[in-house]
């Protein structure tokens, strides 16, 4: 395959001092590269990461999630603000593995955010458009890096596909919270109960009018609920809170239980822990695809799967043998080389 190179691009010291000096455009800029296909890109997209990773890993990583409407871009609209009025710096990434079909929600991003999008202390990157999930996760995970090392202090990661993309959150967030609703029919709205058991924080959104009685009902069922699951790891005991995003109530006492979270596993060694995990899991994802798609892609393995599917189909070799032989002929190819 021919390696085509992408026009306008500069060398990597020119991103990578944009990134230092906290240069917004630039950012942007670097992490087109890295959502990029393009193998220069590629290239240039790790020499930057690996020249700004001794300036990240400085902000708190928060996960985000909650089904379509319950209201998690209003939300980040309010915590985002009142984040920013104690004085951090606030990036604001999705993982959205649908954004390839619907691209409308880019442009989508930029109004659900008003106050936020108009920021200086604020910075919007709609989710990356990408063949597999892995793939725009990877891709979310290094733009979050680039982010820290430009002076973000929080980054925030909502998920907008639903189903699949709050693990893929929660393998590189810190802090995991959950918006639901009260009363909203079905006790658990879709949401599995992995994913509660894998959340930090239930907010019961949209508790303002009369909705605000029906919400002190919802958190002390959930607070049950919560009780049922295994005792997390790290020591912490996940809490239900209500909030309106709209009324602007519970706002602050959210940051206030996310700050009770990091003072309590910094010091009980869970937050290091955790982040050491989530790095090496990445590199073993990594190599896990990458071995994959080297597989897939070689010319050779490309012309011989065919007819071992047909081998297969007329019951003259075995599913596991034919899968072993051609990882053989995969390796002599590579040897060849
Ligand atoms: P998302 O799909 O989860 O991002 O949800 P949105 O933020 O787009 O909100 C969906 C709808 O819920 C919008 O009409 C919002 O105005 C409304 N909404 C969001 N937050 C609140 C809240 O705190 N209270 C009330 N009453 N409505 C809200």
């Amino acid at each position: 395959m021919k390696a085509f190179k992408a026009k306008n691009r500069h060398d990597a010291s020119y991103y990578i001092d944009g990134i230092l000096n906290q240069d917004r455009v630039k950012l942007s800029q670097a992490i087109t590269i890295t959502e990029s296909h393009l193998e220069s890109d590629k290239q240039l997209a790790s020499q930057i990461l690996q020249h700004v990773l001794p300036h990240t890993g400085n902000s708190l990583r928060i996960g985000i999630t909650g089904v379509p409407g319950v209201g998690k871009s209003t939300f980040i609209e309010a915590f985002g603000m009142h984040l920013i009025s104690l004085g951090f710096k606030v990036a604001i990434l999705s993982i959205d593995p649908s954004s390839q079909r619907s691209k409308g929600s880019i442009l989508g991003d930029k109004t659900r955010m008003e106050e936020l999008s108009h920021s200086n202390h604020a910075y919007i990157r709609p989710s990356a458009s990408g063949d597999t999930l892995g793939g725009v996760a990877n891709t979310t995970a290094e733009s979050m890096l680039l982010c820290e090392a430009a002076g973000y202090t929080i980054i925030l990661i909502e998920t907008v596909g639903v189903g699949q993309s709050e693990t893929a959150v929660h393998s590189m967030t810190d802090f995991f919270l959950l918006l639901m609703l009260a009363g909203a029919g079905d006790e658990l709205q879709g949401i599995k109960k992995g994913i509660m058991e894998m959340a930090d924080l239930i907010v019961i959104h949209k508790a303002d009018g009369d909705n605000i009685n029906h919400s002190k009902a919802a958190k002390s069922k959930y607070e049950n609920a919560l009780h049922l699951f295994a005792s997390n790891e790290s020591g912490w005991s996940p809490k239900v809170t209500t909030a309106s995003s709209t009324q602007n109530t519970g706002i602050d006492t959210i940051w206030e239980i996310i700050q009770n979270y990091q003072t309590l596993t910094v010091a009980n060694g869970y937050f290091q822990k955790h982040r050491n995990h989530q790095k090496i899991d990445w590199m073993y994802r990594t190599i896990e695809n990458e071995l994959k798609r080297l597989f897939y892609n070689n010319s050779a393995i490309k012309a011989r799967l065919p007819l071992l599917e047909e081998q297969i189909i007329a019951s003259e070799l075995s599913p596991v043998k034919a899968a072993l032989n051609i990882i053989g002929e995969y390796n002599k190819t590579k040897k060849n080389v």
